[in-house]
């Protein structure tokens, strides 16, 4: 060879490095431009891809949580293109044996071929045979020392060339610091959302919880309290069962998906006549109750099998496909006084357990909220007999003051009555100087021994009450008509002067004398004479009446059947 030839073939080789610099630099500059992963990540495969010796790859990145690699775009050999997807977001945990996580945990290039794939685990050796490779090379991504992730490359028919592989390498070194930044940017949007999402769901449990606070009717509590579980939890049926006289009796059975409906529906009949007895062997519901502990039984299936109460088996059945069962008490102060029931009847529900720790606190709010409703309900029966009996009472009171102040045969006020309203009046006159004047009258029946010994007792009481309400028909409002003792009334007449007094009594008596008395066996004409007074201030209760009294001694020596007035003198 010449020297110039060498000199050829040198300038050939550094045109050749100048243009490799020049598309790598073009590359590079398309990398930083991209902003988000996804562009990153389609760069960097298509970049990958076009290389004539890559049949198929990979690319892992950590999860934010740091426990998984998780394969974020993934192009396997023609054949096999239907399964990327199965492949996409795929986890490799790192606690299991694996080339990528070897590679990726011991930060170096792992080459596989037949004669070494048996060292890396049975998903790595699945793979490889799979796929129908030749070769596969699993090389880390690294940021400062640290890897992020890998890339790993395969082959179906050669070696992978050394040259190409830490050609490979340096480049995925020049893209980790922005592929780093932006899956970290990535992983960030995710929490953000999660978080917001996490919050949406505190404000719309606080809501709930203020919700059953505010609630006072036990049904509404058991009925928000069960649609929330099946809110928050997978599953599709839930129910609340109390203690009650030392059974524990379903109260409440939820489920939201109509396709549950006919199950519900058996399983509601089915507990209105059975409920459990507080005993170990009597199922998972009992012995939820007694220990005072949840049990959750994450598939029914894997215990078809084992011994069960009658009682549990026969719900089992209505169940049809139960899956997940959780049996949780709801406590009062600690004490345990129902169970909440959670089924999934499908599929198993995965309950984690932070989930438990809150379902077992939302059972002894729910115990207190129970509480809470119970007590509100019994101070609101109280309080409705408290108004029962303070009506009674007032009732009561009602008829002690008629039984004191009225007369039994006539139903007019009685004397006391009289004498205390009197005085009352009297000192009201005095009090108020604008009231002119107020009179009154007494009235007593003629010759009424007569009518007794002639017509009897009994006629004399109809006579009596006759004449009362005869009275009473031609007395204002505001005249007091009483019952003064045996066949005498007496009216106080206010705002009614002496004259006044004389036209009221005289109508009371034409009344009287115009209409006989209607006995049982005749009709008998009777007569009343009146005294009439009208108030001369300053006198007292006893002159005021006296005057009425001797004026009505007139009219009896005048002749009865009349009407005699007071002297409007005080006598001295
Ligand atoms: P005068 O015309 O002078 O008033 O004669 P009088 O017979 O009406 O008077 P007297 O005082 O002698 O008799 C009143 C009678 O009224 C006597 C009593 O038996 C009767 N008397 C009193 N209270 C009742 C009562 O509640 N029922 C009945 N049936 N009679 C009664
Ligand atoms: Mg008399
Ligand atoms: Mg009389």
């Amino acid at each position: 060879m010449s020297g110039t030839d060498n000199k050829e073939s040198d300038i050939q080789e550094l045109k050749q490095q100048l243009q490799q610099e020049k598309e790598k630099n073009n590359f590079l500059c398309r990398v930083s431009l991209a902003t988000t992963l996804d562009d990153l990540l389609l760069l960097l495969s298509e970049w990958v891809g076009k290389r004539a010796e890559v049949d198929g790859y990979y690319i892992n990145l950590l999860d934010s949580e740091g426990d998984n690699l998780v394969c974020e775009k993934i192009s396997l050999p023609k054949k096999f293109v239907g399964v990327e997807k199965t492949y996409l977001k795929y986890k490799y945990p790192l606690n299991k044996p694996d080339a990528n996580v070897e590679s990726f945990k011991n930060n170096e290039v792992i080459k596989i071929d037949a004669g070494n794939v048996g060292d890396y685990g049975g998903n790595t050796e699945t793979r490889f045979n799979r796929w129908e490779l030749f070769s596969l090379v699993a090389i880390p991504m690294v940021v400062d020392g640290a890897p992020i992730g890998n890339i790993t490359i395969m082959n179906q028919w050669y070696e992978l060339a050394e040259k190409d592989i830490s050609e490979i390498s340096d480049y995925i070194n020049d893209f980790a610091p922005q592929i780093k930044n932006a899956h970290t940017y990535t992983e960030m949007e995710k929490m953000k959302k999660s978080f917001e999402t996490a919050k949406r769901e505190q404000r719309l449990f606080l809501e709930f919880i203020s919700k059953v606070n505010s609630l006072t009717s036990v049904e509404s509590i058991y009925d928000i309290f069960t649609q929330e579980l099946l809110r928050r939890y997978s599953f599709d049926m839930s129910g609340i069962v109390m203690e009650e006289c030392g059974k524990l009796v379903s109260k409440k059975n939820t489920i939201l998906n109509e396709e549950f409906t006919e199950i519900h529906k058996s399983w509601v009949e089915y507990y209105k006549n059975n409920s459990y007895d507080i005993e170990l062997n009597d199922g998972a519901t009992a012995a939820a109750y007694i220990q005072n502990s949840h049990i959750i039984i994450r598939d029914v299936l894997e215990i078809l099998n084992l011994p069960m109460s009658e009682k549990d088996k026969k719900a089992l059945e209505i169940m049809r496909t139960p899956r997940t069962f959780l049996f949780v008490p709801i406590t009062q102060q600690g004490k345990p006084i129902g169970v909440l029931w959670l089924f999934s009847l499908k599929e198993t529900v995965n309950i984690t357990d932070e989930d438990l720790a809150v379902i077992d606190l939302l059972c002894s709010f729910l115990g207190t909220s129970i509480a809470n409703a119970e007590l509100y309900g019994k101070v609101e029966d109280q309080n409705k007999e408290i108004d029962t009996l303070n009506k009674s009472l007032e009732q009561k009171v009602l008829e002690l003051h008629e039984l004191a102040t009225k007369d039994r045969l006539t139903g007019l006020f009685n004397f006391g009555y009289f004498q205390e309203e009197l005085q009352r009046r009297i000192n009201e006159y005095k009090r108020c100087k604008g009231e002119k004047f107020f009179s009154l009258i007494i009235v007593d029946i003629d010759h009424f021994k007569r009518f007794n010994d002639t017509y009897g007792h009994l006629g004399g009481n109809i006579a009596l009450k006759d004449v009362a309400s005869r009275i009473l028909s031609q007395a204002r409002e505001m005249d007091l008509v009483c019952r003064y003792g045996g066949e005498e009334f007496v009216v106080v007449l206010p705002k009614c002067n002496l004259e006044g007094a004389r036209n009221f009594a005289e109508r009371v008596r034409k009344n009287v004398e115009e209409t006989p008395v209607k006995t049982d066996t005749v009709d008998v004409p009777v007569t009343i004479s009146i005294g009439c007074s009208s108030y001369i201030p300053e006198e007292t209760a006893s002159s005021f009446i006296g005057r009425a009294d001797e004026a009505l001694y007139r009219a009896k020596e005048n002749g009865r059947n009349r009407v005699e007035l007071a002297h409007d003198e005080l006598e001295t």
